[in-house]
């Protein structure tokens, strides 16, 4: 009964919303299908674009897809060896086939990366979609696959040579420069064994309570998640080093160093604002997650001779995989429009609710391996990939920030709450939290600007 009364509630809110959010979607759109026409005609004339438009919009790069709205799915594979059994076109619109137990199959995906790939090549991807954030747009970039395939060697890379995250963050302030004009709030959580750890708590990371939002206005609330004020991009890098060190990782068979733990970073830039016009609140949602093999292949059977921790292992493999399982019934439930969305079976699916939601931008960066025998998960983790790619989440739409200015965490149209805190001994010292982050900030659906 509380859970259909929460239903109800969630329902009524968006009915009330519904006519603004409309307008709202739709002057995007058209503004959207004006620039693409602007830029069609251009091209064709082999001129320059409609005077008065200086080229695309800021998180429309102009594809058709991202006018739909779709998750785009990008893919890298890992260097090593070459395999007979896997083959790709690189390039937009490339392929991936793989020959598993007899039988061909070819993936096709919005960009496929040859092995060689650089991390500047698969950023200058991403960047674009990356900048949109300082416009009001909501983007989330997240990296799916088997352990050791490489998902944090692009999101994070080593230091010598930085993944998407150090890029993106850097792309941010130079675009940013030294105006002061927008705020950076920067967050950060694992979800290790179904528990939400806080990595930039003061203390120890502890674990946070997820909730469902207020009635009526839909959404998940993070009850005492550390929201800190990021001045610089020298401070943001610490932060975030502080975060990766309390980062659980433990060694299996497949990857000494494996992350048995999915990583949300969440940066969002509220732009200063004049008296009579809204500010603009951008969320960019950075998401490292765990490896999808399945338990047996990483060697956490929870039998091993000799190894204690296996059981742990086990318990660990086991909840990621039930997460991501999760995440896969989310997307198919998106792709197929149901009414119910089943944000609630487990602790990912719940903090990625917000930039899974309508108007959202996700880009999935799926990582294979090319190794003879890891072609069945690799079978798997391009199915996944393919159906992702069918998910329309509309086209991109900004949000206005709240009136008090708080910005949201893992949210960009749902309250959360944030606990004020005094910083203890930590590995860095990073500045002061967010003042008011103990406040509720409210980005409701009628916070949609207009283009
Ligand atoms: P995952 O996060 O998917 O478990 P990692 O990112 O930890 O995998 O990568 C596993 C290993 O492979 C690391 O030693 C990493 O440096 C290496 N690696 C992955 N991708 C690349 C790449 N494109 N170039 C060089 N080394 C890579
Ligand atoms: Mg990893």
């Amino acid at each position: 009964m509380a859970s259909l009364r929460q239903g109800c509630g969630d329902l009524r809110g968006l009915v009330s919303t519904f006519t603004q959010s409309c307008q709202g979607s739709l002057s995007e759109a058209q503004g959207q299908v004006s620039w693409a026409l602007g830029a069609l005609s251009a091209g064709g004339a082999g001129t320059q674009l409609p005077e008065g438009q200086q080229g695309p919009p800021t998180g429309c790069p102009g594809r058709l897809l991202e006018l739909k709205g779709n998750i785009r799915v990008l893919c890298r594979l890992r260097p090593g060896t070459p395999c007979s059994l896997v083959s790709v076109e690189a390039g937009p619109g490339g392929t991936v086939t793989t020959c598993y137990r007899g039988r061909q199959r070819r993936f096709h995906l919005d960009w496929v990366f040859s092995p060689d790939a650089s991390q500047e090549e698969v950023f200058g991807e991403l960047e674009p979609a990356v900048l949109s954030c300082l416009q009001g747009y909501s983007v989330c970039i997240f990296t799916y696959g088997q352990t050791g395939t490489g998902k944090t060697y692009s999101m994070e890379g080593p230091p010598e040579d930085p993944g998407i995250a150090p890029r993106a963050l850097q792309s941010l302030f130079r675009e940013m420069g030294t105006g002061g004009q927008h705020r950076v709030t920067l967050s950060m959580v694992e979800i290790y064994n179904e528990a939400v750890r806080d990595l930039l708590a003061p203390g120890p990371p502890e674990r946070l309570a997820v909730r469902q939002g207020p009635a009526g206005q839909g959404g998940i609330q993070v009850a005492g998640l550390t929201h800190w004020d990021v001045p610089n991009l020298e401070t943001l890098h610490q932060m975030l080093s502080l975060g990766r060190s309390n980062r659980a990782t433990a060694a299996t068979s497949m990857n000494p160093r494996s992350s048995r733990s999915h990583a949300l970073v969440t940066l969002t830039l509220c732009a200063a604002s004049p008296p009579s016009a809204p500010g603009t609140a951008g969320t960019l949602h950075l998401v490292d997650l765990a490896g999808s093999e399945r338990a047996w292949k990483a060697g956490a059977t929870g039998t091993q001779r000799g190894d204690p921790n296996s059981a742990q292992r086990l318990r660990e493999a086991q909840t990621i995989n039930r997460s991501l399982l999760a995440l896969g019934g989310v997307m198919a439930a998106l792709r197929a429009r149901r009414s119910h969305v089943p944000f609630r079976d487990s602790q990912l699916t719940r903090l990625l609710q917000p930039a899974l939601g309508p108007g959202t931008t996700a880009v999935l960066l799926l990582q294979i391996s090319t190794r003879p025998e890891d072609l069945g998960e690799t079978v798997c983790s391009l199915k996944f990939a393919e159906r992702v790619g069918q998910v329309e989440l509309g086209p991109a739409r900004r949000r206005k920030a709240p009136r008090s200015e708080t910005p949201s965490s893992l949210s960009t149209d749902t309250p959360l709450t944030g606990t004020p805190c005094t910083p203890t001994r930590s590995p860095v010292s990073p500045p002061s939290p967010s003042p008011d982050s103990s406040s509720y900030s409210a980005l409701g659906p009628s916070g949609d600007l207009p283009p």
